[in-house]
């Protein structure tokens, strides 16, 4: 639709300009500082930061049923920058001109509502919300999108002719982050640093792809994320790891998909996510709270975490009941199917505890929980989703295991409606599938294939024939005659056809 054939009361709304004032905010110490600078960390206290609008008045002075209509418009609207997480640009990053945002296509991933079989094995009705469907096939490209857009920004503003991203990864991160720089290739180049053995062959292929320095580092993602902490510390590079505050704006676009989609209604809905790193569950609270202060909703959905069992970190920390006797302790991780999620020792843990905190008082209730799931769960729950038309990876099985623990502990109630965040596409994980067919797991990972989920190709080949066709020599006549109908012959049987 054009501008002008929007009504005339919403037209100085549809397309925004940058009016924001956003600074950063130390979670430790509450100092504030501008963002003048690319920062990670406080420089007085190293604490974590988040993202601030100074003018958020502003936002909440229009009122939610005004922005309700904005945003529903602004779907109409096709302007290139505006298609993706921006369609929710004041609820994000109102400092970057629309001319410099960076769109690959992400963000508005489908709702699919699970069909009967998986409600009720699960217990009540829900979602998959399909972040596997973005550019690099995960969430973490909702994040890329805003922090390369504020870079680019950035670096037109202070005139930066040569920057060096980079980032440590389980896989996705790296994929996401190689993905975005290579867009911005005059300027923008990347290094990433994997555990070596730690991603998968397809999150390995990506940043390859991309152009991107690949390095592999002995050890798991939190040595990777130590070193890669040291360099942003001590060198003239970018940090886009979710430290990095500006990938939190960009994923809090996964809680505005979900508000808008069930028309703004969440209060009665349960949002499922993975825990890694937790710069996913950081931003889904905020972006809630967001759009609660500001009156876009009117309740907070649930919001349930799940880690599995073989790095679990901030499960056990809410174990404890009595907030002032909670401690946080970093673990040593086992290997896990669910390995864009294995972490001990979670950057945004400090950003967690006060979002939870914030997030149970304002709905005046217990509304965060945190499960854990078996790595047995996890597998089985990926393939049986696939197995009922998803393309869920091992992690969006996790949700979905996840979900089924919440329902079971009493977290969910039958009448709630469940949204699993089905965090990236299944092919990333492939190789996990792989070993459950095959029965092949590592004894560490204790997963036993159950046999009706087993799946295997068949090779048809009848012994009765001598010659098959092959590249560039096909059969002719009777022996391709007969070639056909010896293989219908093993496949009537294979199948149990019936002959019409
Ligand atoms: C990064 C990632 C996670 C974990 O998200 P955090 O923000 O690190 O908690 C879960 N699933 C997938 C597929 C990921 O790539
Ligand atoms: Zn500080």
């Amino acid at each position: 639709m054009k501008i002008d054939q929007f009504p005339k009361e919403i037209r100085p709304y549809v397309v925004p300009e940058p009016t924001g004032k956003m600074l950063y905010r130390c979670l430790g110490c509450s100092a504030q500082m501008s963002i003048d600078r690319l920062l990670y960390t406080c420089p007085r206290c190293g604490s974590v930061l988040m993202l601030y609008d100074e003018h958020f008045d502003r936002i909440t002075e229009l009122g939610g049923d005004k922005w309700r209509t904005i945003f529903d418009y602004r779907r109409m609207l096709n302007l290139q920058p505006l298609k993706g997480i921006f369609r929710y640009y004041e609820f994000i990053a109102p400092v970057i001109p629309l001319d410099q945002i960076v769109y690959l296509g992400e963000g508005h991933t489908p709702l699919v509502e699970a069909n009967d079989r998986l409600k009720e094995m699960i217990g009540l009705d829900f979602y998959f919300k399909n972040d596997g469907l973005n550019p690099s096939a995960s969430f973490k490209d909702r994040g890329m999108a805003c922090a390369l857009s504020y870079i680019n920004h950035f670096a037109k503003r202070e005139k930066i002719g040569n920057l060096l991203a980079i980032c440590a990864s389980t896989g996705d991160t790296s994929a996401s982050a190689a993905l975005y720089g290579s867009y911005l290739e005059d300027f923008v180049s990347s290094a990433v640093l994997l555990p070596h053995g730690k991603v998968t062959p397809q999150q390995l292929s990506q940043p390859l792809g991309s152009g991107a320095k690949v390095l592999e580092i002995p050890g798991v993602f939190d040595d990777c994320m130590k070193v890669v902490e040291n360099l942003a510390e001590n060198y003239h590079v970018a940090l886009l790891n979710s430290k990095n505050s500006w990938r939190i704006l960009g994923q809090e676009s996964f809680s505005y998909e979900i508000a808008q989609d069930f028309d703004y209604e969440v209060g009665n809905k349960a949002v499922v996510l993975p825990i890694g790193n937790a710069g996913n569950i950081t931003a889904v609270m905020n972006g809630f709270l967001k759009f609660y202060k500001a009156g876009v909703i009117h309740e907070l959905p649930k919001i349930v975490g799940v880690q599995s069992e073989h790095a679990d970190p901030v499960y056990r920390y809410y174990l404890e009941g009595d907030e002032d006797k909670r401690v946080f302790k970093a673990l040593t991780v086992k290997p896990s199917v669910a390995q864009a999620a294995m972490i001990g020792n979670p950057v945004s843990m400090p950003r967690v505890i006060e979002l939870v905190r914030e997030y149970n008082r304002l709905s005046g209730g217990k509304r965060v929980f945190v499960v854990h799931v078996s790595e047995q769960e996890i597998m089985d729950a990926m393939i049986v989703a696939n197995r009922n038309g998803n393309i869920a990876c091992t992690q969006g099985g996790e949700s979905m295991a996840g979900l089924r623990r919440a329902v079971q502990a009493g977290h969910v109630h039958q009448s709630e409606v469940g949204v699993l965040d089905s965090t990236a596409h299944m092919l990333k994980f492939i190789s996990f599938q792989e070993m459950y067919f095959q029965d092949s797991f590592d004894p560490e990972f204790k997963v036993k294939p159950k046999q009706e989920l087993r799946n295997a190709p068949v090779l048809i080949k009848p012994r009765s024939l001598k010659k098959f066709p092959q590249p560039g020599k096909p059969l002719e006549g009777e022996e391709m005659r007969l070639f056909i109908q010896e293989t219908v012959a093993e496949i009537e049987k294979i199948l149990g056809l019936e002959k019409k």
